[in-house]
């Protein structure tokens, strides 16, 4: 089967699961997956599960990737902060949706190969930080929307902070470092007052505290 089949496939797939947003499909189908995955897995592509990427991550299952870019609900005039940028994949799908994208990754490594391929796309709303995600990027803060594509053990107090007053959401996994007992948790920000929902459970690879030690 081509390429252009097995993606199509795969949207019709993601669509009977649940994710019936006509601008994340859009965004879905212009997004080459195949760039983002290990040459490995290339034949898993547009398959709908994770797969293993550099410094022992993975790039999410597309339905996930569907149902949590639908949950943040984006517009193109909005700036969209994510918190591990791994692949890249999620960041090029956010770039279709948001006027700019701001992407933390703590592995350098990881970072540069990402960038590497928004550079060959022609991506060019996506900036790029190497960094600890707990503490969301400060400079550029505030968001009107935060994604977290990495589970942490509470919602970080710092991404709520500098999530907009406006009606700002942030969609985040919450759970255990080991992969069970993960759900996706929306949190919509109005004035100072802040309130959450549990949307879907999930399996995501921790959000770990700091930026590991550079080699020498
Ligand atoms: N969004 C990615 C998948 C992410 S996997 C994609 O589309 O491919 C989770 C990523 O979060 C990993 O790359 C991991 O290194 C990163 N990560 C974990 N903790 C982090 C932190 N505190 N700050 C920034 N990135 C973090």
């Amino acid at each position: 089967m081509s390429v252009e089949s097995r993606k199509i496939r795969l949207v019709m797939d993601l669509r009977n699961a649940g994710v019936i947003d006509t601008k994340v499909l859009a965004a879905i189908e212009r997004v080459p997956r195949e760039q983002f995955v290990a040459e490995a897995f290339l034949d898993q592509a547009y398959a709908n599960q994770a797969l293993p990427i550099s410094c022992g991550q993975t790039i999410s299952q597309p339905l996930v990737v569907g149902l949590m870019t639908q949950a943040l609900d984006i517009s193109d005039r909005q700036k969209v902060l994510e918190v591990g940028t791994g692949s890249g994949y999620q960041a090029a799908i956010l770039s279709k949706l948001a006027r700019r994208v701001y992407t933390v990754e703590r592995h350098r490594d990881l970072l540069l190969e990402a960038e590497r391929r928004f550079t060959a796309l022609g991506i060019h709303n996506i900036t790029t930080m190497v960094g600890d995600g707990y503490k969301g990027w400060p400079a550029q803060a505030p968001f009107e929307r935060i994604l977290v594509t990495a589970a942490a053990r509470i919602v970080p107090e710092d991404l709520v902070a500098q999530l907009s007053e406006e009606g700002g959401v942030m969609v985040i996994p919450v759970g255990d470092a080991g992969g069970l007992n993960q759900e996706v948790i929306r949190v919509q920000k109005d004035g100072k007052q802040f309130k959450s929902e549990r949307l879907f459970p999930v399996r995501f690879v921790p959000l770990v505290q700091g930026v590991p030690e550079t080699r020498a």
